[in-house]
C-alpha cells in the first residue's frame, strides 16, 4: 500500500483552472517515458539543440567552480558583469544604447516572460498574440490575470501578422503585442518592411512590444533578423527585448534568459524576481558571460548544421503524399500541414479526429513524437523540432510517412 501524501481532494487555486500544461514539455516527457521503458521512440518534441554547450563556455564554468567563486547569491537581477555584457550585446544587435540598469537576468527566457507579464498586467489588460504562437504565451498572460487576444495569420502570408490585422485587434485595454521572429513554431521570419509597417501601428496605438528574440541568431538562406527596437528611438523606448542563451549556445539546461526594457518595467520585474526566485544560478551567469563575449564560431557551426537538417526534413516531409510543408526560414522547427489526415482511421479501426489523437497515435503506434498544432493555435498542423541528428530526422520522418500512409 502506498503512503497517502495528503487528503485526496485538495483544492488548488482557481487561477489555474483555465491553464493548460505545456504541450511541448508533455510530448517530450511522454517520448522520454516510452524510451525509459525500452521502447525505441524518435522524438521531434522539445525545441532543444542536441549539441553540447561549446567547450570554452564549459571551461569558464569549470574554472569559476575551481576557484570557489560561485557559492553565493548574486544581485537579484544578475551580476553587474553579466548585465553589462548583455547590455553591450543587445545594444549592438538592436543599434541602440542600453544601460546595464535596464537589464534583468532570469532563469531562462521563459522566466523572463513570466516575470514580465506578472509585472505588467492588471486584470483584463489585453496582450495581442499572433497565431500560430509559442504554447506558453497565452497561458502566461492568463496566469498574470491578463487576457490573450489571438490574431490569426495566414499561410499565404507565411504566418506573419499584417499591420492591418494588428490594428483591428487593438482595444482600449491593449497593453502590448508579442512578436517572435524567427517564430516558434512556424519558423517564419519578419522582413524589415513588415516590422516597419507594424511599428507604425505600435506608435499610432501607443502599444508596448514584447520582442521574443530567442531564435534571432538562427536564420537561414537569405533571411535576416529585423529588429523592432532598431526602427527608431521611439520604438526602442517601447520595445521590451527578451533574449537568452538556450538556443543560440546550446544552453537550455543552464536556465539563463534576460530582458532589456524601460526602467519601470525592469524594476517591477526585479521586484517579482526578488520575492520569488532571487538570482538565477551564479555558475550559469558566469557561463553566460563566456557565451556572449567569447568566440562565436561554434554558433555558426551549429547554425550550419541546423540549416542542413532543415533542408533535409522539409524535402522528406514534402515527399509524403498529402503533406504540405512551408519552408521555415529560422529557428529549428518544421510545421507541416497534416489536416488531410484528420478524421481518418488507423489500421486498428480507431478514428483520429483531432491533431491531438493523431499525435498520440503516432507516438504510441508509429514510435515518432511530434507536437500537435492545436497547442500553438494551429489545428491540423504538427511541429517537428529538427534540432536532432540527421539520422533521427531520416528515420523519424520515415516512420511518420509509413504511419500516415497506413491511415484509411
Ligand atoms: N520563447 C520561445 C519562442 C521559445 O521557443 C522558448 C523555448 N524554450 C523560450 C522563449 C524560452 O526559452 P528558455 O526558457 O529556455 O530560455
Ligand atoms: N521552447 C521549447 C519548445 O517550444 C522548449 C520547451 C518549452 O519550454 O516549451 O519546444
Amino acid at each position: 500500500m502506498s503512503t497517502p501524501l495528503g487528503p485526496p481532494n485538495v483544492k488548488t487555486a482557481s487561477r489555474l483552472d483555465a491553464i493548460k500544461p505545456s504541450i511541448t514539455l508533455a510530448v517530450t516527457a511522454k517520448a522520454a517515458r516510452l524510451k525509459a521503458q525500452g521502447i525505441d521512440v524518435i522524438s521531434f518534441g522539445a525545441g532543444e539543440p542536441d549539441f553540447d554547450t561549446p567547450e570554452h563556455i564549459k571551461a569558464a564554468a569549470r574554472e569559476a567552480l575551481g576557484k570557489g567563486a560561485v557559492a553565493k547569491y548574486t544581485e537579484v537581477g544578475g551580476t553587474p558583469a553579466l548585465r553589462a555584457a548583455v547590455a553591450a550585446e543587445l545594444g549592438r544587435v538592436h543599434g541602440t544604447e542600453i544601460s546595464p540598469d535596464n537589464v534583468l537576468v532570469s532563469c531562462g527566457a521563459k522566466h523572463s516572460l513570466y516575470n514580465l507579464f506578472i509585472a505588467l498586467l492588471d486584470p483584463g489588460d489585453e496582450v495581442i498574440i499572433p497565431a500560430p504562437y509559442w504554447v506558453s504565451y497565452p497561458d502566461m498572460v492568463m496566469m498574470a490575470g491578463g487576457t490573450p487576444v489571438i490574431v490569426p495569420t495566414s499561410p499565404d502570408d507565411d504566418f506573419t501578422m499584417r499591420a492591418d490585422a494588428l490594428r483591428a485587434h487593438v482595444t482600449p485595454r491593449t497593453r502590448a503585442v508579442v512578436l517572435n521572429t524567427p517564430s516558434n513554431p512556424t519558423g517564419a521570419v519578419y522582413s524589415q518592411a513588415q516590422i516597419a509597417a507594424l511599428a507604425e501601428v505600435v506608435l499610432e496605438k501607443n502599444l508596448l512590444v514584447i520582442s521574443d528574440d530567442i531564435y534571432r541568431s538562427l536564420v537561414y538562406g537569405g533571411a535576416t533578423y529585423a529588429s523592432m527596437a532598431a526602427v527608431g528611438p521611439e520604438l526602442a523606448a517601447r520595445t521590451i527585448l527578451v533574449d537568452g542563451v538556450s538556443k543560440t549556445y546550446a544552453m537550455t539546461g543552464w536556465r539563463i534568459g534576460y530582458t532589456a526594457g524601460p526602467a519601470p518595467i525592469i524594476k517591477a520585474m526585479a521586484k517579482v524576481q526578488g520575492q520569488s526566485t532571487s538570482n538565477p544560478t551564479h555558475l550559469a551567469q558566469i557561463a553566460t558571460i563566456a557565451a556572449i563575449t567569447g568566440p562565436q564560431e561554434p554558433v555558426e557551426t551549429m547554425r550550419k548544421a541546423f540549416d542542413e537538417r532543415r533542408k533535409t526534413i522539409v524535402e522528406l516531409l514534402r515527399a509524403i503524399p498529402g503533406v504540405s510543408c512551408r519552408e521555415p526560414k529560422g529557428a529549428f522547427y518544421a510545421f507541416p500541414d497534416l489536416s488531410a489526415f484528420l478524421g481518418r482511421n488507423a489500421p486498428d479501426g480507431k478514428t483520429l479526429d483531432t491533431d491531438v489523437s493523431l499525435c498520440d497515435w503516432l507516438v504510441e503506434s508509429g514510435k515518432v513524437a511530434v507536437v500537435p498544432g492545436s497547442g500553438f493555435g494551429a489545428v491540423g498542423h504538427v511541429r517537428l523540432s529538427y534540432a536532432c541528428s540527421m539520422e533521427n530526422i531520416k528515420e523519424g520522418v520515415k516512420r511518420l510517412r509509413e504511419s500516415l500512409l497506413s491511415l484509411r
